[in-house]
């Protein structure tokens, strides 16, 4: 079965939460900084074979972590992704910037 955004950002959340890494309590939360932190472990990476995540890199896995963190973010403040994605590629296709 395909999971839609939504689904998914759900369980990468709740998944955050039993780990420590959300808060359910806002102020207890600093999204900016955990996102910086995901996007900084990519510019960390070497390109060499990840040692968590069987046929994948260690690029590819901490720039997952950035979709993530975003996601579980977005779920967090109640955002419809799968709506919000469509509406931003849609808005994005007509650009010329
Ligand atoms: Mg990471």
């Amino acid at each position: 079965m395909v999971e839609n955004l939504n689904e998914i950002a759900k369980k990468a959340h709740d998944c955050a939460v039993r780990r420590g890494k959300i808060s359910l309590i806002d102020e207890e939360n600093n999204f900016h900084r955990d996102l910086l932190n995901e996007v900084a472990e990519v510019f960390n990476a070497e390109g060499k074979k990840s040692s968590h995540i069987e046929h994948f890199s260690d690029f590819e896995e901490e720039l997952a972590d950035v979709i993530l963190v975003a996601m579980s973010t977005l779920n967090h403040f109640g955002s419809d992704i799968d709506a919000l994605i469509k509406a931003k590629m849609d808005f994005n296709q007509i650009r010329n910037d």
